[in-house]
This record gives C-alpha cells, structure tokens and sequence, in this order.
C-alpha cells in the first residue's frame, strides 16, 4: 500500500500514497522552472492546492496559479489562461483537478504556441488530415505534468482535450500527441476529500468509459483487455470510496481505474457520451453525472450487438446473473447504491429539445461512430426521451 509504483504506458505515472512528493524531481528533470498550475476555482480552498504549494515551494520551484475556468471549459478561458501564461513568462503547466483542469491546461499548452491550434486539431480536422500519430508537426508545447484530484475522467492520460464553443453551444474535442501529459501523478490522498456526489459522477464517467470502449466495434484487444480489469476495479472501489472517502485503497483503486480507462477509450466511446456531449454543452450538467443516468438506457439500445461480449464481462466479474441482464441489474444497483437518480427529469431536464439532441448525438463524431452498433438521429432522441422519463425499455432485470 505504501509503494508508489512507476509506469510508463502510455506515459510515466507515479501512483501511490504521497506521489505527489515525486512532482519537483519531475518538473527538474522535465526542464520545467515556472510551472503555472491550473485548477478549477474550487479548488482555491481546498487541501490537494495547499499540498501542491507546499511541496513546490519547499523545493523552491517558481510557479503561478490560474483557476478562471468554468466546470466545463471554455475557449475563452482558454483565451484567458493563455494571458496568464504569457504573462507571469511560464514555461510549463501543472493541471491540479479534474476533467476540466486538465483540458483547459491542455488548451492552453496547445495555444500558447499556435494561435490557430484549437482549430487545425479539431476533431473533425484531425480525422482528415492526420491519420497517425506520425503524421502530426511537431510543436514543442510547453511540458504539462497532471495531478487528478478526480477519479473519472482519465484526460490526465489522454492526448484531447474537451472544450465548450459557447457561442455554438457545441463541445470541441482537440488533439494532438503533444497534449499528453508528460508525466501523470496518482495520489490517492489528493482525492480523499472529493464529496460523495461527486465520488460517484466521477466513478460513474469512469466505468462508461470502460463499457463503451469494451463494447465499440474497433478492433483493439489490448484496451479492451484494460476496460475488463478496470470495470473489475471499479466493481471492487467504487462503493468503499462513496461510502468512506478516506479509505485510500478505494481511492486509489479508483485513481488506477479512471486512468486506465484513458487507454481503454482508445478503442473509442459510444452513444452514452455521443448523447451527453450536447447535453453537457445546452444544459451544464456535470458529465459524469449525465453518463450516470444514460449509461443502462443505451446499453439497452445496443442489446442486440454486445449481449454476447457482455455476458463475457459479466462472467469476469463474477457476477451472481452472468448474462446481459444479470450485468445491467448490476450497473442499476450500483448505480443506485451511489446516489444516481435514475431518469433525467429528475436532474431537471425536459425532452423539449429532443430533436436537437438526436441530431447532435447523431454527429459527435468523437464518440457515436464507435458505438457498439449505428444508431439514427430518431434512435438517439429516442434513447434520450426515454432517459428523461425513465423508462427502460427491454430491460429484464
Ligand atoms: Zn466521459
């Protein structure tokens, strides 16, 4: 328990109890001298702050703090992070927090070097011209180093970047190689204090990354043998860290988890996050939280495709039911163990837009052409009409 353990796969991770003592040896060797950490404003009282601060300053580290970022970030804080770099002249970034620190850092890496970054790697513009990793220019970006004080989103692992077009009411996914972090700090004491609530949202994001990679149809058996094993950890974490937030074997269970699930969406996501992107975007609903509620309305959807690769997982997972059903009673319970309303509604959304949210589903490419079979623009709203109601339609539970 006491171990920190040091991997690099795909990037260096330190993971273990007191990591974060590892982090001014890194910024030295990285050739880092004036880090600009950003976090979230939420951040700006909280202890995993204060531990960072203490330990750069004992090592006599430079830094600056930058946390004007809404939850989900937009382009124009990324604007603003971008004055704030240029202006305290950082040479490197440290994202301390969740999902959203660690986009908005990236976003700014990526557009503190090129004014245009943000769109020439668009998705849309990345599928189009830059086919592999190779293919991408260099761009010496600033080094980032990532401390997640969250176990969900895994962006710490990944080479994206989410950002919120508010003027469109659209989510932007940016990428390139360079948005990698260079190095990934695990501590699970940084994650200790994380409110239930947000526990279990972030949990929750965690775990449909793992199901929504395990059951897209790319082949790629090495991130779908990481999404079996990380649904076991979460099967295994998940309720001790809602239930005691100080238990850190928990916590770091679901610190490993959520990062490996960064590898595993490598096989790609699905139609929960094809539907939740626009529904992040139009209503600022938490992102994991929405994933939460969708996560059973779309495996229903998909039944017919993934109950054989399903009943395999469930068999994995020891399940008391080793089938489809047996695994979806498993997700409702645990589900419903953590606090997660079970429709919509109940989180204040309407099916007004329906038709919107079928059509944007319908062209998140980063996530609905990787669902586990092609879903219509009709299927999506419908999906969604019934995750507002709650009805589940086929479930035998
Ligand atoms: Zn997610």
């Amino acid at each position: 328990m006491s171990a920190i353990h040091y991997w690099n796969y795909p990037t260096e991770i330190f993971c273990g109890p007191g990591a974060l003592n590892t982090l001014a040896e890194r910024c030295a060797l990285l050739g880092m001298r004036r880090p600009l950490i950003v976090t979230d404003p939420g951040m700006l009282a909280l202890a995993p702050l204060a531990l960072l601060k203490a330990h750069l300053t004992a090592a006599q580290v430079e830094f600056g703090v930058f946390s004007d970022i809404a939850s989900n970030p937009s382009l124009n804080d990324v604007a603003k992070g971008v004055a704030a770099f240029k202006a305290g002249q950082h040479d490197a970034l440290i994202a301390l927090g969740g999902g959203s620190a660690m986009d908005a850092a990236k976003g700014i890496s990526l557009a503190s070097v090129d004014v245009d970054g943000l769109q020439r790697f668009e998705w849309s513009q990345i599928l189009q011209h830059y086919p592999t990793l190779q293919a991408f220019e260099t761009l010496q970006l600033p080094r980032l180093i990532a401390l997640p004080t969250t176990a969900g989103t895994g962006s710490e692992l990944g080479r994206e970047a989410v950002l919120t077009d508010t003027e469109q009411q659209i989510k932007r996914v940016v990428s390139h190689p360079e948005l990698l972090p260079s190095a990934v700090i695990l501590d699970p004491v940084l994650t200790r204090d994380l409110p239930p609530t947000l526990t279990a949202a972030t949990g929750m994001d965690a775990l449909t990354h793992h199901i929504e990679a395990f059951c897209s149809p790319l082949y790629h058996p090495m991130s779908a043998g990481v999404a079996v094993e990380g649904v076991r950890l979460i099967q295994q974490h998940l309720l001790a860290a809602y239930t005691e937030g100080h238990n850190l074997v928990a916590r770091e269970g679901m610190l490993v988890a959520s990062a490996m699930a960064a590898v595993a969406f490598q096989k790609g996501l699905g139609g929960v996050h094809a539907l939740a992107h626009p529904l992040g975007a139009r209503y600022h609903k938490h992102h994991g939280l929405l994933n939460a509620i969708l996560l059973p309305y779309v495996l229903v959807a998909n039944r017919s495709t993934i109950s054989s690769d399903i009943a395999r997982l469930a068999r994995y997972l020891e399940l008391p039911k080793a089938d489809f059903d047996g695994f979806l009673a498993w997700v409702l319970g645990l589900r419903q163990q953590v606090g997660i309303p079970h429709s919509l509604a109940e989180i204040g959304l309407s099916d007004e837009h329906a038709e919107w949210v079928g059509e944007q589903a319908l062209a998140d490419i980063s996530s609905s052409d990787t669902n586990a079979r092609p879903l219509t623009a009709t299927e999506y709203s419908q999906i969604f009409r019934n995750a507002v109601r709650g009805d589940l339609p086929g479930a035998h539970a």
